[in-house]
């Protein structure tokens, strides 16, 4: 595949900038309209076994993952107030407007949505007036939380799914 396919999200108004404590960044560089897809993920995917480091790897389904592309969409940032969902259609990955986003705004998504087999990350720096201070997979979170991104429909059919099926066995 050739890296001319990844670096189209550069001309379709995107570029990486230096977020300070949290790293590079990506952000805008047009308007985007709420519902306007924003980014594709452009990882190869692979299996559970297959992956030795979570960086810039995002779960799309039970056992499928997609690694990192070696482009912006490896570096947009959590936020626990994200202006972007993952859309996940046959396993392909997405990253659609939740409002308008204006022109150099950071793009964020939220990552504990599509987190299940990777471990929590501690000590989250995104400055959100509700953040939980914490990165925990999607099937380990309090329910109050759970809920709350379920509400605003920003969780994954696959993620919502396997939330179920973790207090089902639980249970
Ligand atoms: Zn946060």
């Amino acid at each position: 595949m050739s890296r001319d396919t990844t670096m189209t999200s550069t001309r379709f108004g995107l570029e990486a900038f230096d977020a300070g404590v949290r790293g590079r960044g990506v952000r805008a560089t047009r308007d985007f309209e709420r519902g306007e897809i924003v980014a594709h993920f452009g990882g190869t995917l692979v299996r559970f076994d297959r992956v030795t480091d979570f960086t810039h790897v995002l779960q799309v389904g039970p056992d499928a993952f997609l690694g990192p592309s070696g482009n912006l969409d490896d570096y947009v940032n959590h936020s626990c107030d994200p202006n972007t969902r993952v859309d996940i259609v046959s396993s392909a990955g997405f990253l659609v407007a939740l409002v308008p986003i204006a022109s150099g705004t950071e793009i964020t998504f939220d990552y504990s949505t599509c987190m299940i087999d990777e471990d929590a990350i501690p000590g989250c720096l995104c400055g959100a007036e509700n953040c939980r201070g914490i990165i925990e997979p999607f099937v380990s979170m309090a329910t109050e939380d759970a809920e709350r991104l379920e509400r605003r429909g920003l969780v994954p059919a696959f993620a919502r799914a396997m939330r179920r099926a973790v207090s089902v066995s639980r249970a």
